[in-house]
């Protein structure tokens, strides 16, 4: 089963081969003229998708090293994201499909998040069901109950900004480029974590927040630069990584709480804040003080990408589960 997936919800262009749950290509054009605004422009964006589909396919094709008529079924996003790159995506894999004659398969984006780990790896752990997903990226934070394949239940999330945006915006007002998360990551290595203390929002149950936290960074930077311009020059290592410590520590705390309530102890994370070592660490932590495990993705697959496209394609593509000539595109699509 030969498999083309296309992802193109946000700011990346991509395209993947999968030949029965192997990934042969894996290519992500990402727009770098976003940089220059400190976030994604949706219009920008929608025009770049146009501009890199073809080359971006074409190059998935050739290095996966097949012809399309070998191509047995297309995936594509079809949401949640941004309605224009959304359209790009789909209305590319629309017209594909229908030229080769072969299956239309729609996947939501923030299930690929969570299905990325069942794509076929030598010395990789898959989790087993049910299991607890964590989907931490640009727009989204989610604890979600993964019963099956495609029974999945979200049973926390948050009220207003998705923990990749807590890293990029606080990047931001400390002058870093977007997106920030990166380079806080980097940054927080060299940092003590307990320099500055920083409060955790107070919302129960397994809801998330992180719009008080960002204006808490806010007031703080604003103060101390007040009273020393090169505050932010000199400290920059410490506050990132005391940054990185508090979102840390909200995410830990969501997770001990949803295992408790659950009982399930088998954890995966993804979405492109998963890439981050510190989290990354904390849950590998975790295992032997909560007693739960842990499953984390490979680099690749936790920023936007087509392989996770494809593994929900292929496995959709078992089911014979097919999408119609006339679906649309789903900017809010819920899991
Ligand atoms: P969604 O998946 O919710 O639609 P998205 O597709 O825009 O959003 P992803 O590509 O999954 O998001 O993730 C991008 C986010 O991941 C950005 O906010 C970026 O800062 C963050 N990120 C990437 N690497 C790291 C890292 N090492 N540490 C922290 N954050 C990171
Ligand atoms: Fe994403």
């Amino acid at each position: 089963i030969y498999i083309l997936a296309i992802e193109s919800s946000c700011d990346d262009t991509a395209a993947s081969v999968m030949c029965n749950g192997k990934i042969l290509s894996n290519i992500v054009a990402s727009q770098k003229i976003h940089e220059e605004y400190g976030g994604v422009v949706p219009e920008l964006a929608s025009r770049a998708h146009q501009q890199n589909i073809v080359p971006v396919v074409d190059q998935a094709l050739k290095k996966a090293n097949i012809n399309k008529s070998q191509l047995s079924a297309i995936a594509f996003t079809r949401g949640p994201g941004l309605m224009g790159s959304l359209l790009v995506g789909t209305s590319f894999a629309k017209s594909l499909a229908f030229g080769l004659n072969i299956p239309l398969i729609d996947v939501n984006h923030m299930q690929a998040h969570i299905l990325a780990h069942f794509i076929e790896e030598d010395d990789f752990k898959k989790p087993p069901f049910p299991f607890l997903a964590m989907t931490i990226s640009g727009g989204h934070t989610q604890i979600v109950r993964v019963n099956s394949y495609f029974n999945m239940e979200v049973i926390g999330e948050t009220m207003d900004d998705a923990v990749g945006e807590a890293f990029d915006k606080s990047g931001k007002l400390l002058g870093l480029g977007y997106p920030a998360g990166p380079e806080i990551d980097r940054r927080a290595k060299l940092g003590n974590p307990k320099a500055f203390a920083f409060t955790k929002p107070k919302v129960g149950g397994l809801k998330f927040s992180f719009s008080g936290l960002k204006t808490q960074i806010l007031y703080f930077v604003q103060k101390q630069v007040k009273a020393n311009p090169d505050f932010i020059k000199e400290n920059l290592n410490d506050i990132c990584a005391s940054i990185q410590y508090t979102i840390i520590g909200i995410l830990i705390d969501k997770l001990k709480l949803a295992t408790k309530q659950t009982g399930i102890k088998h954890i995966a994370i993804g979405g492109g804040v998963s890439a981050n070592t510190g989290i990354r660490q904390a849950l590998k932590d975790g295992e032997s003080k909560f007693g739960w495990t842990t499953y984390v993705p490979k680099f690749e697959y936790t920023t936007d990408n087509a392989a996770m496209i494809a593994i929900v394609g292929h496995l959709k593509f078992l089911e014979g589960d097919y999408a119609e000539q006339n679906v649309m595109a789903s900017s809010r699509l819920k899991i």
